[in-house]
């Protein structure tokens, strides 16, 4: 399997240099030449078997020649074997064909572990062939920092630098990132937004010099690889509830349109997925692209579900990728425009194509307080308010009753106790692996919103290892 840029200009590369590229060379992500499809009663054949026999067969059309069969295997199986729920991924039935997909079962109890431990051993993998060493820097709006450092803490040939913005994830968020005692893990806390994150991070890679001197790659959904771990539940839900003789819906809650993305990669396998609800809290640049045909860029604003505060979602390029015909010189130009005016508009006809394929959904605190408190009295599920605003997407955009819709459940509830405690009354409990998080020494650097600054303070701790 071969990687093209979304922008066109970069080299043509295998699944191992998508990998430890991260972002391409010309500023665009990297996505599949084409897309490989499973055949129905391959897709039916996933129903009831485990989480990693079935994550095997779904991914591995994509790593291709880069990693032997046995190999890629026995990474597979150790990557679940972390997981603390038999099923990995399962499912709890809500209302009428409407059910959950618990996606809080990995070491950081968000979603980002599915893909992310897959992610670390694959690193681990690719650099030991290779005799090579990386540095990870990573923008997180709360869950990427911490299921990144899961995954990569205590590994020689890493080291792993976390920028999150300074005071606005919850302090269970920051505890994970700042309390792992390994010499390879750097939390580094940012005086700016989620975006401006990002934005850093994007400089980075386009600094060559500095891509190149500290060997940089990345490990936020701009890594295919993260993707491709995603895409696995999609086709487990699925299957388990009657696919490929079936059509299902997925409900999402969305940020940087990465896990939603995974839900179309699926579709565009031969998944018979009937509608992907994209779900926002009031940061709703994507519910109002789909809505108005225009992604217009605005102000990010707090709130209680602060790993969906972004405005700027990478993953769409990859989506427009496709809506432009896999055209990478129309995307650069777009791409660039955006980035210049903070405005995209969609041609009408892709606008279509872009409404046909996902429904959006927005939510704002309030509703999300609401949807917590009523979905305790309705089910006795407990959720934290992102999962919450995917149940409620799932249930107020679907479109036919008939067909089963599935809400993803990207957090525990755990991690988001105050907003929790606001709902319900209740503070709920932490699984055992996490309990004493509130007792552990905390280390982290806090920097001011400046790339020079970032970059000279990552030099200086690579530079002090060297020394060590
Ligand atoms: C990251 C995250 C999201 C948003 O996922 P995207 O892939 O960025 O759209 C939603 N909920 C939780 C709990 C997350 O950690």
């Amino acid at each position: 399997m071969r990687y093209v840029s979304t922008r066109g200009q970069a080299p043509v590369v295998d699944f191992a240099d998508a990998l430890l590229a991260g972002l391409a060379r010309d500023g665009g992500l990297y996505v599949p030449e084409s897309w490989p499809a499973l055949a129905a009663d391959e897709i039916r054949a996933l129903s009831g078997v485990p989480y990693a026999e079935a994550a095997y067969r779904v991914t591995r059309p994509f790593v291709g020649d880069s990693i032997p069969d046995a190999t890629y295997r026995a990474i597979i199986e150790d990557t679940y074997a972390r997981f603390d729920h038999a099923a990995t991924a399962p499912l709890v039935q809500l209302a009428p064909n409407h059910w959950l997909l618990e996606l809080f079962h990995g070491p950081t109890i968000a979603f980002k572990d599915y893909a992310m431990q897959l992610l670390g051993n694959l690193f681990n993998h690719v650099l030991g062939e290779r005799g090579e060493r990386v540095t990870i820097v990573g923008a997180t709006s709360g869950d990427t920092g911490s299921a990144a450092i899961e995954a990569c803490k205590d590994r020689d040939a890493i080291d792993v630098f976390i920028l999150y913005p300074h005071n606005r994830v919850s302090e269970v968020q920051r505890r994970q990132m700042t309390t792992v005692a390994s010499a390879n893990v750097h939390a580094f806390a940012v005086e700016g937004t989620f975006d401006d994150c990002q934005a850093m991070l994007k400089a980075l890679f386009n600094d060559a010099a500095f891509r190149d001197d500290v060997r940089l790659t990345g490990v936020n959904s701009i890594n295919w690889a993260r993707i491709l771990g995603q895409v696995v539940y999609y086709f487990v839900g699925a299957a388990a509830l009657g696919a490929p003789d079936r059509k299902v819906s997925f409900a999402v809650p969305t940020g940087n349109f990465g896990n939603i993305y995974a839900g179309y990669v699926a579709r565009r396998m031969g998944l018979p997925v009937s509608q992907l609800v994209l779900a926002t809290n009031a940061n709703d640049i994507l519910s109002r692209t789909l809505a108005t045909g225009t992604m217009k860029r605005g102000e990010v604003i707090p709130s209680l579900s602060p790993s969906m505060d972004i405005q700027v979602a990478s993953n769409f390029e990859r989506f427009l990728f496709d809506l432009l015909g896999r055209d990478g010189s129309r995307v650069a130009q777009q791409m660039a425009a955006f980035a210049d005016t903070g405005e995209l508009a969609l041609a009408p006809g892709l606008w279509r194509e872009a409404t046909a394929m996902f429904t959006g959904y927005r939510l704002d605190d309030a509703g999300t307080i609401e949807e917590i408190r009523d979905s305790l009295a309705r089910t006795g599920q407990v959720l934290d308010p992102h999962s919450a605003i995917g149940v409620a997407g799932g249930r107020a955009a679907r479109a036919d009753a008939s067909v089963p819709m599935v809400s993803l459940a990207t957090a525990h509830p755990a991690k988001f106790p105050d907003a929790v405690k606001q709902a319900t009354g209740r503070i709920p409990e932490l699984p055992p692996h996490m309990a004493d998080i509130y007792s552990r020494k905390e280390r982290f650097d806090v920097l001011k919103n400046d790339v020079a600054a970032v970059k000279a303070a990552i030099r200086a701790r690579l530079a002090q290892k060297v020394q060590a």
